[in-house]
């Protein structure tokens, strides 16, 4: 059976994972996606055990029905509608708020439109198994590493405002690196069911993202590090000042800090000061203005405590 809902105003967040280390990017105990692991490293949003949440709402009870509307088909009327339109080139058509979704077979509700620029992936909404970007290119940044790979990827529009980002950073003396960027659903899964047959898949779940709920495999989140890659991917990132830089000016180039320091009830994840992810620059504003994060941009929350 296959139905289209609207997102729920209440989203039962795991708060679980939550608070386990290595719920983003940083797994707990070490560095499964430190810049010399260039194969498919883990680091992402676990959702675990998110698909089956139980306190998982009925869609659309209480929903707005009003709509942006240049997305006819988009139930939802985001907090914060992106008021300011000077840069009219920049993605009007891409990035109004777009989350409907539908719910599958196995009970997972499956993003509708995960092409656009502000999907909300997280662990109640994964991306469908088949979705990959079709406009992946390489962001002509440095990495911290040479090889031309999957995980150097992401889409066109994220990949330019990346580069500008990059040389924005630069006059201002702060040199970045990217560590880790698309991951297709392919990668995740292998990565995923490595660490389920170490670990069993109860434990790699509180590390490791259950394939589909990854950011990154939106090919819209890139992890950042500074040019020397220290503390790529760790703790120790914070508080440097390349973070400092991102978190001040990330939102100019339209990205967001996804995981923000003081939110993880709601985004599911600990602070991850590294890891950025392009929504357009009306959404980024709105938020860094607001101080929320997408969840919150779209209302979906408050979080259920329920797990
Ligand atoms: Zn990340």
């Amino acid at each position: 059976m296959r139905l289209t809902a609207t997102l729920p105003l209440i989203v039962g967040l795991c708060l679980m994972a939550a608070t386990a280390a290595g719920c983003g990017d940083k797994p707990s105990a070490g560095g499964q996606d430190s810049p010399a692991n260039i194969a498919g490293s883990t680091d992402h949003p676990t959702g675990a055990n998110q698909d089956k949440t139980p306190s998982d709402p009925p869609p659309a009870s209480g929903s707005s029905p009003s709509q942006p509307s240049s997305h006819p088909s988009s139930p939802i009327t985001p907090s914060a509608q992106a008021p300011d339109k000077s840069g009219a080139s920049n993605n009007s058509n891409t990035s109004t708020p777009d989350n409907e979704y539908a719910v599958n077979d196995n009970a997972e509700h499956v993003v509708a439109h995960p092409d656009s620029v502000a999907v909300l992936v997280n662990k109640q909404f994964m991306l469908p198994q088949t979705y990959k970007p079709d406009d992946l290119v390489y962001p002509d940044v440095p990495f911290t590493y040479k090889e031309k790979i999957e995980k150097r990827m992401m889409r066109k529009v994220a990949a330019e405002a990346l580069a500008k980002l990059f040389a924005g950073a630069k006059k201002d003396g702060v040199n970045l690196a990217g560590v880790s960027a698309y991951r297709s659903y392919a990668t995740q899964t292998s990565v995923f069911n490595n660490y389920v047959k170490k670990d069993g898949k109860e434990k790699a779940m509180t590390y490791s993202a259950v394939p589909g709920h990854s950011e990154h495999e939106t090919g819209l989140a890139i992890d950042v590090a500074g040019s020397d890659g220290k503390c790529a991917i760790e703790d120790c990132f914070a508080g440097t000042k390349e973070a400092n830089w991102l978190a001040k000016h990330a939102a100019e180039y339209g990205f967001i800090l996804r995981y923000p320091k003081g939110k993880e009830a709601i985004t599911g994840y600990q602070y991850e000061p590294w890891h950025i992810r392009y929504v357009g620059t009306d959404i980024s504003k709105a938020i860094a203005d607001k101080g929320i994060t997408l969840e919150e941009y779209y209302h979906a929350i408050p979080v259920t405590k329920t797990h």
